[in-house]
């Protein structure tokens, strides 16, 4: 069960503006809503933006009630939407984004987002002044200094919900199945989804394993009386990693089957597990900025939240732990 931090005194009444930026991640609702009553309960008025970064430049900013939040705590996306804002890299920019806030009235900012989008709310404070606080939203897992991220849950039980799927097909024909989860850089969603899915290997971009190796493990399984495997793939920075490893098994005699989760894996109502997480850390990142801090992401820490400054956070890899990838590889052979 998640612990909340003791939150240090709040600092008057300020009011605050939430946006979603980046890739959408279900929980986002429910982090909005957080953010927004326990805003509210403490006195702030709260703003909502639409379209990230480049609705904040648009000035897409409109007052949010408690009632604006109703009913979105089960839904997947995104209620304020979310977007790419190239434009956002530049320093001129961020200091109009600041100039929109702080003609609305607006004392802080909070950033729901992956790496990309803190770095933003980093650059925006550091340039200006204007106070930022970050909550990671991402199914990649991949934020440094935090043990998890709002949508991971979600996602790694799509993705099993789907490999279960796939396996009845597998062993009715007698098949191998590569199936391609979400991950360019990162293997969490791979190694969680290999684990709960009981896959028979599992390809991370952080293990450099050789195709030979793959096959010899495939090879073992068969020699087992195995007539049918699932190999979980991790996309990689290639996509179509998992097309190419199956055109090289048909090579060799095997036939594989190909099924990439995509975008599958991003929608959908999140899990009890996001909805928890994402609330706390929501009324968290609040509680922290009323409180005078910023520049800084709520995060996750043996159950207990906690706030780490963005400097220590952003562009630093998240390592996937090795010693849970070599337990995966021995209870799945
Ligand atoms: P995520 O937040 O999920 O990592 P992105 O990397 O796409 O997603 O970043 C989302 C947005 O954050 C970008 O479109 C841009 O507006 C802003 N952003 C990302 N990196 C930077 C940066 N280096 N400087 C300023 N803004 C950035």
């Amino acid at each position: 069960m998640l612990m909340l931090p003791k939150f240090p005194q709040t600092k008057g009444k300020k009011t605050i503006a939430v946006l979603t930026s980046g890739g959408d991640a279900p929980g986002m609702n429910a982090a909005i809503r957080a953010v927004v009553r326990y805003g509210l309960s403490q006195g702030s008025e709260v703003y909502g933006i639409t379209k990230g970064y480049s609705g904040l430049l648009e000035g897409e900013i409109h007052p949010l009630k408690a009632s604006s939040v109703a009913n979105i705590i089960q839904r997947g996306g995104t209620i304020l939407k979310t977007d790419r804002c190239l434009s956002f890299y530049k320093k001129e920019v961020r200091r109009e984004a600041a100039n929109i806030l702080m003609r609305k009235g607006i004392d802080g900012l909070v950033v729901i987002g992956g790496d990309g989008s803190f770095t933003g709310a980093h650059l925006l404070e550091k340039e200006t002044g204007f106070p930022t606080i970050g909550i990671p939203g991402t199914i990649d897992n991949d934020i440094a200094e935090t043990d998890d991220t709002i949508g991971f849950d979600t996602a790694v039980n799509t993705a099993i919900d789907a490999i279960d799927r796939i396996r009845d097909t597998a062993s009715s024909h007698d098949r191998i199945f590569l199936v391609e989860v979400m991950g360019r850089s990162s293997g969490f969603i791979g190694l969680q989804v290999g684990v709960g899915g009981g896959a028979e290997t599992i390809v991370v971009p952080e293990r450099h394993e050789s195709f030979s190796k793959i096959v010899k493990t495939i090879e073992r399984g068969v020699k087992r009386g195995k007539t049918s495997s699932i190999i979980v793939v991790a996309e990689g920075h290639k996509p179509g990693l998992s097309q190419k490893m199956a055109e090289n098994l048909s090579r060799r005699g095997y036939i594989a089957k190909v099924c990439i989760l995509g975008h599958t894996q991003r929608g959908g109502s999140p899990t009890a597990h996001d909805r928890m997480l994402a609330s706390f850390l929501g009324a968290s990142a609040v509680a922290y900025l009323l409180s005078g801090k910023s520049n800084a992401m709520v995060g996750v820490k043996s159950d207990k939240i906690i706030l780490v400054p963005f400097k220590k956070v952003i562009g630093v890899k998240k390592q996937l732990p090795r010693e849970l990838l070599s337990m995966a590889q021995l209870l799945a052979t």
